[in-house]
């Protein structure tokens, strides 16, 4: 891995925001590439197969993970949801930064894996917010937004273990803030490249 790759890890509880706030900063930094997951859940309307995830059957993924093929899968919110690991070390040994729109138990994988990650997570201003948005989006049933709201309590108090949090209240300032810690820490990983060079 070339030492200015960054992998940045991002975690929010579902309805938080995390997608939002992921394309203001990917439109603002072209030179981060997206990873694109694997999941069984169905696509929603729509979302592309490759683009928003890879839409696999739970057999292909079951035997993925016999093959040791995932850098680090998990079961959130009773679907299945991976990255792969031939595509995490392609992109890093050829020097691209990569953010990972991950959970909270992929998250962990990942802080354990020596890949030394940028790790963010993504607060809502509270539960109830939480679940205005989830309503307000109008893509998960009422069953479904009730399963996403109890697992968002346990996976909020994960974020300490993250290096970053920030609070998505108000979009713009949000977003400021994800993007000031996107340039903060890629022109860290640039300085760490120059001095490894002299
Ligand atoms: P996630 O990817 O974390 O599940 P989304 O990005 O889909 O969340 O956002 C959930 C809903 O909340 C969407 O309808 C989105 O437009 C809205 N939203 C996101 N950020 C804010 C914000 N700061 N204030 C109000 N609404 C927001
Ligand atoms: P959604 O179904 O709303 O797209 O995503 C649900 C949750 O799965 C989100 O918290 C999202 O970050 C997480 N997720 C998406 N892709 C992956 C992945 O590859 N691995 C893990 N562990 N979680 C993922």
């Amino acid at each position: 891995m070339k030492k200015n790759a960054r992998l940045f890890v991002i975690s929010a509880p579902s309805g938080a925001g995390k997608t939002t706030l992921i394309k203001q900063v990917m439109a603002r930094f072209p030179g981060v590439s997206y990873s694109v997951s694997h999941t069984t859940r169905p696509p929603r309307p729509g979302e592309i197969d490759g683009k928003d995830y890879f839409f696999v059957t739970e057999t292909t993924f079951k035997q993925m993970i016999d093959a040791g093929e995932w850098l680090e899968w998990a079961r959130v919110h009773a679907h299945y949801y991976g990255t792969a690991r031939s595509f995490v070390q392609k992109q890093l040994e050829a020097g691209n930064n990569l953010l990972l729109d991950i959970d909270v138990q992929g998250a962990r994988q990942i802080m354990a894996s020596g890949l030394d990650p940028v790790t963010v997570f993504i607060l809502p201003p509270s539960v109830e917010v939480l679940r205005q948005r989830l309503a307000t989006r109008g893509t998960d049933s009422a069953q479904t937004i009730a399963l996403r709201l109890e697992n968002a309590k346990k996976e909020i108090t994960w974020k300490d273990r993250y290096r970053y949090v920030v609070v998505n209240d108000d979009l713009a300032a949000a977003t400021e803030h994800l993007c000031a810690i996107f340039e903060q820490e890629m022109i860290s990983g640039e300085r760490k490249m120059d001095s490894s060079d002299v």
